[in-house]
């Protein structure tokens, strides 16, 4: 919980009343969008934004005051600089919400409120310093905002998507076009990763409503702008502006191909619009356009990116199970995290360039010392190299910024050295990719490094001050006389209040300095007594590390060397200004840089997961795509198996095109038939963004989507209308599948009218196996489903093991070729929610039967009691035929519409049923049963 902040909200009444009418008067906004009032030392939050802030920051009401009465009432919390900063934070990063800060302009009696600043999850430059400021931390993933619009194009819905990077420097445009469900703009969002989207407003109808569906489905925020924001007619004149002109080449924006396409170009205007990109001239002749090529990597649905479980679910998921991007990030630099993420959400589909990256990667599996020496010592010595590139761009970087490239830049020499020292087979690759060009990044920083050392004072970088050395000006010099004179008589008072307060100068007390202070004293919190009652100090503050304080004599040294300093860095002004424009040229080199060390980082990364897995990862077989076969060996899911408490039973899946292409999985519940077919998913997934899989062996063909269907938990509260309106969707987005997707369906239909949906389980089974003819993992409780691989050669029924003794089930986790057993009819029973006692009579009734079976093997083993075994064997299968249709029907009983009562009468009237057909098997079985109760 935040401390409660100290400051009150203080207004005169005249200054409240001001302030509540211009409050009032303000446009409305949505609730994702949250206002700030900057009061200078504090802000402040109102309204509805107030009991949020109170809630987020504070978890306690309690610190909402009121300003105004009556109808005129306005709720108000205060918020530090501190609440400020992380409130900020969560609202932009985690929750995905749009942050407007306001400042008052007038005097404070006026009111002229303005706004200052304004962010949103897409678009963070304004905040980048408070966001990011800490440096690296996970927050600092690529950010984006995406515009769509629709159009057509020969007859057809046509898609245009237009997109900005603000981080990388990227415009990109996509054009294609899409069915009904939108599956490949929900692919392509997947792959680019938007962290927002604008669209055309006012219109919510029609296709453009399920557009919206699309959209917000993947957690991206809707920002709806003006429609006559989507037009291209300015788009030449600013894109001419804003790319990157390549040398000697003057770009004409008319010409370029991406121009063709004219609703994607229009979306990207919008974008542009929306960011206004064209206000802040630091962006000018500083992006890329590009067009993205929706097909160059594996396409996933939301569905699968949750199925597969990419990325970390909402902050408040506490399951604690691991993400695939938890997993697989151990990269060391904010680069190497951002690009890992990337690799994830864009499998590749070029099978060279897979093989490429499992090279790498193979280099650093095998070479245990190269791979530590990366990963413990060389990486983490690189800071954000793309944020000291922007703030390059917009010369608002400072010479601490510059000490921290040069520093970098520094570490080259080393780094290549260690790379150069590695000898494994892909010795050529290795070259390739990291040692030629970051030496000849290392020469191109030559003379930049040449510039810092001649222009910082690289003494007073030891006490973290970044300044121009003094020999550069003789005012500098003078200055810095002064200073160094003054430090030495700031010296000699700290060894008189050693000496009053009977401690040891430089040890118990100590003579410090920070930006806000100065210099002062410190003595730590025991030695706080000796200081407590002596009158000659001031304390300055109290804090964990000790209390800082200072007398008259200190205090005014330090006034005249604040005086000096400051008249240092005006005299330095005009060399520091020089040195940012030198290095303002660096801006290519550095964002080359970046790149290079974050793929390398991402390598070593893969590589350490790879090997330090519970059972170390396997090199996949990767195939081409077309190939038809997938095959793994021992897999497991890495997610699952990396908890602390699971002993993971690995499993074999094998597909062969036109032998075995479509696997039913059924068995009881918990009997690990979803992390069976996901992992196959993940498996792949894996392989595909050149990454070693958790198996033993792995052949793997590319696959060009992974496609999930997953049952939602709550589809019995929804009623059967929409679990209809879901299915006929998971048809058609299906329909999207081609012979080389993955298709991976989990609990369909779970827990509503069994006939509707076993229906459209059978006809969507039957046309992935016969038409589409993807590789397809099903996992069900529709028994019945099983009787498919009867008709579809290429339909095969796997299921999962467990033991049943006593009443317990003992899961064994282990897949195993076929249908499972009976006693599986139970489990449906307790899958449907059935009352309890009918699941105990059913589960008795199964017991028995195994009993019987156990009896009559040992019958035919003994082989001489001839004839009665055999009546009793046809006996015995006529009886489990019958009580299949038994429980079959008992299955079908709509229980959670009726009553206990109504439950037992039908079950009376099966029972009777059973009985009428006079099986001597079944008739023992019951009477024996009857004879218990
Ligand atoms: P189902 O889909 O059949 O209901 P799940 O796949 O959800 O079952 O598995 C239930 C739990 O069993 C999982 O959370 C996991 O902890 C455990 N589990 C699943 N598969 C395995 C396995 N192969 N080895 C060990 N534990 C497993």
């Amino acid at each position: 919980m935040a401390v409660q902040p100290k400051q009150n909200l203080s207004m005169d009444s005249a200054s409240e009343h001001g302030f509540l009418h211009f409050y009032f008067a303000m446009p409305e906004k949505p609730d994702t969008t949250v206002r700030l009032f900057d009061r200078n030392e504090y802000y402040t939050v109102h309204g509805k934004d107030a009991v949020f802030a109170a809630k987020e920051v504070f978890k306690t009401n309690g610190v909402i005051k009121n300003l105004g009465s009556g109808s005129k009432r306005l709720e108000s919390v205060v918020l530090s600089k501190m609440n400020f900063e992380s409130f900020v934070r969560d609202l932009l990063l985690v929750r995905q919400y749009r942050v407007e800060v306001y400042r008052n302009k007038g005097s404070s009696k006026e009111h002229d409120w303005q706004l200052t600043y304004k962010a949103s999850p897409g678009n963070l430059t304004q905040f980048e310093e408070i966001l990011f400021g800490g440096g690296s931390g996970p927050g600092a993933a690529a950010a984006g905002v995406v515009g769509v619009r629709l159009g057509s194009g020969d007859g057809q819905r046509m898609v245009g998507v237009g997109y900005v990077d603000s981080t990388l420097r990227n415009l990109g445009v996509c054009e294609f076009p899409d069915n009904d469900q939108f599956s490949n703009l929900e692919a392509l969002l997947v792959q680019i990763g938007p962290k927002e989207c604008v669209l055309p407003g006012g219109d919510g109808a029609g296709e453009m409503g399920k557009l919206r569906q699309v959209v917000q489905r993947g957690g991206i925020l809707l920002s709806d702008r003006k429609k006559a924001e989507f037009n291209t007619k300015d788009v030449v004149q600013d894109l001419n502006r804003l790319l990157r002109a390549r040398k000697g080449e003057t770009v004409s924006s008319a010409a370029l191909p991406e121009m063709e396409k004219q609703v994607a170009m229009s979306s990207l205007a919008a974008v542009i619009k929306y960011l206004e990109l064209l206000s802040d001239e630091a962006n000018f002749g500083s992006f890329k356009l590009m067009t993205f090529d929706l097909s160059q990597y594996m396409r996933l649905d939301n569905a699968a990116v949750q199925a597969l479980n990419l990325f970390q679910g909402s902050p408040d998921d506490t399951t604690g199970t691991h993400s695939l991007a938890g997993l697989l990030n151990k990269c060391r630099t904010p680069q190497g995290q951002r690009l890992v993420n990337q690799w994830i959400k864009q499998p590749l589909m070029d099978r060279n360039k897979i093989e490429e990256r499992l090279d790498l990667v193979e280099s650093f599996v095998d070479d245990a010392e190269l791979r530590q020496i990366c990963q413990e010592d060389l990486l983490r010595r690189f800071p954000d190299l793309n944020r000291l590139a922007k703030k390059f761009q917009r010369q608002s970087s400072t010479l601490q910024d510059c000490y921290r490239v040069y520093q970098a830049v520094g570490q080259l020499p080393g780094l290549v050295g260690a790379l150069e020292g590695h000898s494994g087979k892909h010795l050529v690759l290795l070259n390739a990719v990291f040692v030629s060009p970051l030496k000849d990044l290392d020469a191109d920083f030559a003379k930049y490094q040449e510039m810092i050392e001649t222009t910082l004072d690289m003494n007073q970088i030891e006490h973290h001050e970044f300044l121009v050395k003094p020999s550069f000006d003789p005012t500098l010099s003078e200055l810095r006389e002064n200073m160094d004179g003054l430090e030495k008589t700031m010296q000699g008072v700290l060894k008189a209040a050693a000496h009053e307060l009977g401690l040891e100068g430089g040890k118990t007390v100590k003579l410090e300095s920070n930006a806000q202070l100065g210099y002062f004293l410190r003595v730590t919190c025991k030695e706080e007594k000796n200081l407590r009652n002596n009158k000659k100090f001031t304390t300055l503050d109290v804090q964990k590390n000790g209390v800082r304080f200072t007398n008259s004599k200190l205090s005014s040294l330090n006034e005249e060397y604040t005086k000096n300093r400051e008249e240092y860095e005006e005299a330095q002004n005009a060399i520091v200004k020089e040195i940012l424009t030198i290095a303002s040229g660096y801006v290519e080199p550095l964002q080359m840089l970046n790149d290079v060390i974050a793929q390398l980082d991402v390598v070593v990364s893969l590589a350490l997961v790879s090997h330090s897995a519970p059972v170390p990862y396997a090199r996949p077989k990767v195939l081409e795509r077309g190939s038809g076969r997938l095959v793994l060996k021992g897999a497991r899911h890495p997610c699952i198996e990396a908890q602390d408490d699971v002993a993971f039973i690995p499993n074999d899946v094998t597909f062969a095109r036109g032998e075995e292409m479509f696997h039913i999985i059924t068995g009881p519940n918990m009997g690990g038939k979803s992390t069976y077919i996901r992992q196959v998913g993940v498996i792949v997934l894996m392989a595909q963004m050149g990454c070693f899989v958790p198996c033993d062996e792995a052949e793997i063909s590319v696959v060009d989507s992974v496609l999930a269907r997953v049952g939602a938990g709550d589809s019995q509260i929804k009623g059967v209308s929409t679990f209809m309106a879901e299915m006929l969707e998971t048809a058609a987005i299906l329909r999207s599948a081609t012979e080389d997707s993955l298709i991976i369906i989990d609990e369909l239909g779970r827990g509503t009218s069994t006939y509707d949906g076993f229906g459209l389980a059978w006809a969507i089974s039957e046309f992935i196996a016969t038409r589409t003819k993807s590789f397809c993992l099903f996992a069900t409780h529709f028994h019945e489903l099983t009787a498919l691989a009867q008709q579809i050669p290429t339909v095969r029924n796997l299921h999962v093991t467990a033991l049943t003794t006593d009443s317990t089930l003992t899961m064994l986790y282990k897949v195993k070729k076929g249908v499972c057993d009976q006693s599986f009819g139970i489990h449906v029973a307790e899958l449907a929610h059935f009352p309890k006692h009918v699941i105990a009579s059913a589960r008795e009734k199964a017991l028995e039967l195994e009993e019987f079976q156990d009896v009559t093997q040992a019958g035919e083993e003994g082989g001489d009691e001839g004839p009665e075994v055999k009546r009793r064997c046809l006996d015995r299968q006529e009886g489990e035929k019958i009580i299949e249709g038994f429980l079959a029907k008992v299955k079908a009983i709509p229980a959670t519409d009726m009553s206990d009562q109504a439950i037992q009468e039908e079950l009376r009237k099966l029972k009777a049923e059973v009985l009428a057909q006079n099986n001597r098997f079944v008739n023992e079985i019951v009477s024996r049963s009857t004879n218990t109760a």
